[in-house]
């Protein structure tokens, strides 16, 4: 490379040679995690957002008994005319919940409701709408299906069939899925705890007084929020003085009560940052910057048998950093089977500003322009510390390292914020 064309990379470029890229970052995560193995039985609503800790398998037919998938009339379907119509005596009604009991003969019929048990002898049901009813009789004319509109006993799962397989967060349909098989109660992985607290001699609690200087701790209630949409139990360790050994005693009394300890600030190298040298000293740094913006002192490592994150002090990067890492690494730790992160290529509406070297995580807003596509914009200023941007936002915006910026009308990559899980 030319001098002068190093000295251009050096002024545009935004890469620190000592940062891991992003990927890498996720991946040394990920495979430094063994999941939790603890199982319990809870009660079925307790168990939503947990994470099931064997196959759940069905011990009964779904649906039990054979029944009929729609209002109409039941019948043996070699009795249906091959041609011109047929007349049938409708001889009794069969119920969802309260099947008809006796025996139909040749030339009748039963009435029959959605759900209800299928008639001894009957294979299938004529739809009300087809059929002309006068008194006691229907006539039905020839183009009928025999075996039509008839769910079978056993259809949707037999006994021995996987319902809910192990590793699935469990949400409303698998709740009603297990109600439905009847169990009162699910096997899961016991919760991750999370201990977590706040650094900086600057940071007040709400209710307290600012000073000249100080201001109020808003990571401790990004992280609460963000942890209390996972599947985890809380620990809040309050707010630590940017004091060496304050730290150290935070870091001891988290990691005693903890599977994972979470940090905010103090992970750079200033002279008030004690966290990254405290990992050093009591515990294992994996990697401590990456290369992406907001988040780059970002610290990964151990601490006495726990996983440490000692993510940045700015309230937008503490959110990137918490739900590009950290909530991956928790799904890991709780047990959940991967599922892959919802990204989508969306076309852009306004003008987006970057320098190469890291990746980038810009706060967007997708919504439907005038012709009714999805496109996604910019929220704006996207200063590190302006909540805001986060708070008006529904998704990232990822531009890669390589990236100096994006125009209208490019596809960018997009992270909604909410995911299906
Ligand atoms: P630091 O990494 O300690 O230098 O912090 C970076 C920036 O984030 C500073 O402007 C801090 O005042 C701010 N900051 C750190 N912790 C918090 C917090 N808990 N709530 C709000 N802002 C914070
Ligand atoms: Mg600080």
């Amino acid at each position: 490379m030319s001098k002068s064309a190093a000295n251009t990379q050096d002024i545009s470029c935004d890469f620190d040679p000592g940062s891991i890229s992003a990927d890498e970052a996720l991946r040394r995560i990920l495979a430094d995690i063994t999941p939790i193995h603890q199982t319990e039985s809870i009660s079925l609503r307790t168990a939503l957002g947990r994470v099931t800790a064997i196959d759940v398998k069905s011990r009964v037919n779904v649906p039990n008994h054979t029944n009929s998938a729609m209002d109409g009339y039941a019948l043996k379907g070699d009795a249906l005319p091959s041609e011109d119509t047929a007349t049938f005596k409708v001889a009794g009604i069969s119920f969802a919940g309260k099947p008809f009991r006796g025996g139909v003969r040749s030339g009748e019929c039963i009435r029959i409701m959605t759900g209800a048990v299928m008639p001894e002898g009957c294979d299938t049901v004529v739809t009300q709408e087809r059929v002309s009813r006068e008194g006691d009789s229907v006539t039905i004319s020839e183009g009928e299906s025999a075996g039509a509109n008839v769910r079978q006993a056993g259809e949707d799962l037999a006994p021995g069939d996987v319902a809910i397989a192990a590793g699935t967060r469990i949400g409303p349909a698998h709740l009603g899925l297990a109600a439905s098989l009847g169990f009162s109660e699910l096997p899961v992985l016991r919760r991750p705890r999370v201990a977590f607290f706040s650094t900086g001699d600057e940071l007040r609690s709400v209710g307290e007084v600012l000073e000249t200087g100080d201001l109020y701790d808003s990571n401790r209630y990004t992280l609460f929020g963000m942890l209390s949409e996972d599947n985890v139990e809380l620990v809040d360790l309050g707010i630590v003085r940017d004091d060496p050994n304050a730290i150290r005693q935070g870091f001891e009394d988290a990691a005693d009560c903890a599977d994972v300890v979470i940090t905010s600030a103090g992970a750079s190298v200033g002279d008030a940052d004690y966290v990254k040298q405290t990992l050093d000293a009591i515990g294992a740094v994996n990697f401590w910057k990456v290369a992406i913006k907001p988040g780059r002192p970002l610290s990964f490592g151990n601490v006495k048998g726990s996983l440490f994150f000692g993510l940045p002090g700015n309230p937008v990067s503490v959110m990137v950093t918490y739900q590009i890492f950290v909530r991956e690494a928790i799904r890991r730790l709780s047990g959940e089977r991967d599922a892959p992160v919802l990204k989508l290529q969306v076309p852009l509406a306004s003008n987006l500003r970057k320098r190469p070297g890291r990746v980038e995580y810009q706060r967007g807003v997708l919504s439907k322009d005038d012709a009714g596509n999805t496109v996604v914009s910019s929220t704006g200023e996207q200063g590190s510390g302006i909540l805001h941007s986060m708070s008006v936002a529904n998704c990232f915006i990822i531009l890669p390292a390589e990236s100096d910026g994006a125009q209208p009308g490019e596809l960018v990559q997009v992270q909604p914020f909410s995911q299906f899980t």
